[in-house]
């Protein structure tokens, strides 16, 4: 039953996905990508947690290629992921990866970074990405060892940028230029987003849930008021950190939006009537346990996590 619910889900919200142009199979390990606009690919991760059979290809990395150089956004969990992307750039085009561009923290992100970790390779994020990544090493690294495996965790480091952006910046690839944003806490205190110019494609990372549960590990009010600025000029096509590959802003918004509200309402609703913590994670926003893959996993954390924040209003 289970199963069959989710796989509805996915195929509805897969149908609202906007139509990719070419997939390009890489042959010794069946992964590919998908050229979602015109020199823009992404992979699609599963949805998932971290396991030694998914390798920790949980999120969705892509690469956008210039007529001088290749910018990596994002680099999966592992290096296993991290080498099948690279072989992909590869399977793409002979240009070399001048960047590799984190959009946050999370291990499911940043984990695949060591397979670039070459020279003339420079690593960009948000201004506090280092400081993030630091602070969570040991934490992330025992984890991800337990969870991968040794086979899979093999090789893993932790690689902070060494081009940092605060505010909006940009980079060059050579008749192709990129926009950064550092943006205010949302889904963390690091979130960057990357809009290549050319096709106005904007890869949100994990400002970005869809079909995925989404998880708050920064300020459910800083990611509502996010979602409300950036769809006062919503980009042409979002890249989500889950998800299809690429869809318009409204089918990536809407139901995160929703989903985001509805906890903010349920929870601020439950701190007026003194119900504690462990009642809330119950009870507050249930009505959306339906409409997400891995809710079990995930929504009595991001309950707690709005309850703290909420709870000093
Ligand atoms: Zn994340």
């Amino acid at each position: 039953m289970e199963l069959d619910r989710r796989a509805c889900l996915q195929a509805g919200l897969a149908a609202a996905a906007l139509p990719v142009l070419r997939v390009i199979p890489v042959q010794a390990t069946g992964t590919f990508v998908h050229e979602i606009a015109p020199g823009v690919f992404v992979h699609r991760g599963q949805h998932a947690v971290f396991s030694p059979e998914n390798a920790g290809d949980i999120s969705n990395p892509g690469f956008i290629v210039g007529s001088d150089a290749v910018a990596v956004i994002d680099t999966g969990g592992s290096p296993v992921v991290g080498r099948n992307l690279k072989q992909a750039i590869e399977a793409v085009t002979s240009r070399p990866v001048r960047y590799v561009i984190n959009t946050h923290m999370h291990p499911d992100h940043v984990f695949g970074n060591a397979a670039f970790a070459t020279d003339g390779v420079v690593f960009a994020g948000h201004h506090k990405l280092e400081r993030g990544l630091t602070a969570r090493a040991d934490r992330y690294l025992a984890i991800n060892s337990v969870l991968l495996g040794p086979r899979v965790f093999e090789g893993t480091k932790i690689i902070a940028p060494s081009l940092n952006f605060d505010g909006t910046g940009t980079l060059d690839l050579g008749s192709r230029k990129l926009e950064l944003t550092a943006h205010p806490t949302a889904h963390t205190d690091n979130d960057l987003s990357v809009k290549d110019t050319t096709t106005g494609t904007v890869f949100m990372g994990d400002l970005l849930f869809v079909e995925h549960i989404p998880t708050i590990d920064g300020s459910i009010k800083g990611w509502l008021a996010l979602l409300d600025r950036v769809a006062q000029d919503p980009p042409v096509r979002v890249v989500p950190g889950h998800g299809p590959p690429a869809l318009t802003w409204a089918d990536a918004a809407t139901p995160l939006h929703r989903y985001l509200s509805t906890v903010a309402t349920d929870v601020r609703a439950l701190i007026k009537q003194g119900k504690t913590l462990s009642e809330a994670t119950e009870t507050a926003g249930q009505s959306e346990k339906d409409a997400w893959v891995l809710f079990e996993e995930y929504h009595k954390r991001n309950v707690t996590a709005a309850f703290a924040e909420l709870e000093w209003e």
